[in-house]
């Protein structure tokens, strides 16, 4: 059985004061009720103040992004071993903002998985096809590049616990959610790949989020599909009613 998981990307909104605010106000909503896995997933400098400000609930707090290597003379960059220390259970890795602004590939998406695992990192990994590849009718050649680039090789230990995201880019921040027949039909694509390149077991096990305009008032839709096991939010889970309201109907 997946057990659903609700996560927030935030990206690059909310610094650690508005952090603490969100943090109090969803945890006196109350939290304990719920049954979906909840994440957040705050800019690096928000990750004490949002932890700090849920302590005691189920929340658990994610990084958006991480170094391939360990530690060393990388400027700005961030390691693995500095999120689990911060406090991160989950790490996102590949998300298509990455992917189209910071130049990452396949191959560093794989180095990253590999990384955050040896780091004690769950990893979050997204893929997704552009509007255009959709356009094209690509996104089937897409989604597997994407997977065997950044799965294939992974031993089965990686795979037991690494969750995926399909996040189709052009229903990224545009409004423009997949239906929930499009994301089905891609999940359920998904899952094959899983099977033919690991295993049934692997395949049925892991957890596929939908991201991408996701909002309280489609989440219920996306939900109820077969192979969609939780979803990925970034616009709506700024919001602590939103967020609220979405964790309330997983
Ligand atoms: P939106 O929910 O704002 O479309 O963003 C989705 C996303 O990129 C989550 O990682």
């Amino acid at each position: 059985m997946r057990r659903l998981l609700i996560a927030g990307n935030w990206k690059m909104n909310h610094g650690p004061s508005q952090s603490r605010e969100f943090g109090r106000d969803l945890k006196a909503k109350g939290l304990q009720d719920f049954s979906p896995e909840i994440l957040l997933c705050p800019p690096y400098v928000s990750i004490q103040a949002l932890r700090e400000s849920l302590e005691g609930t189920p929340v658990q707090i994610g990084g958006q992004n991480l170094h391939q290597e360990p530690k060393g003379a990388y400027t700005g960059e961030i390691s693995g071993e500095m999120l689990k220390e911060a406090g991160c259970v989950y790490v996102l890795i590949g998300h298509s903002e990455r992917r189209q602004y910071f130049h990452e590939t396949d191959d560093l998406v794989h180095a990253k998985i590999l990384r955050a695992h040896d780091a004690g990192l769950i990893p979050v990994v997204c893929i997704g096809e552009t509007l255009e590849e959709r356009e094209n009718g690509i996104t089937k050649d897409v989604i597997t590049r994407q997977l065997k680039g950044a799965l294939e090789g992974l031993s089965p230990e990686i795979m037991k616990t690494l969750v995926l995201a399909y996040e189709p880019v052009w229903a990224i921040g545009t409004g423009k959610t997949a239906t929930a027949g499009q994301a089905q039909e891609v999940h359920a694509m998904i899952r094959k790949i899983l099977k033919e390149s690991f295993s049934t077991e692997i395949s049925e096990n892991t957890r596929i989020l939908y991201g991408g305009s996701a909002k309280p008032n489609n989440a219920e839709e996306l939900l109820s599909e077969a192979d969609i096991d939780g979803l990925l939010i970034g616009g709506a889970s700024l919001k602590t009613e939103d967020f609220y309201t979405i964790i309330g109907i997983a």
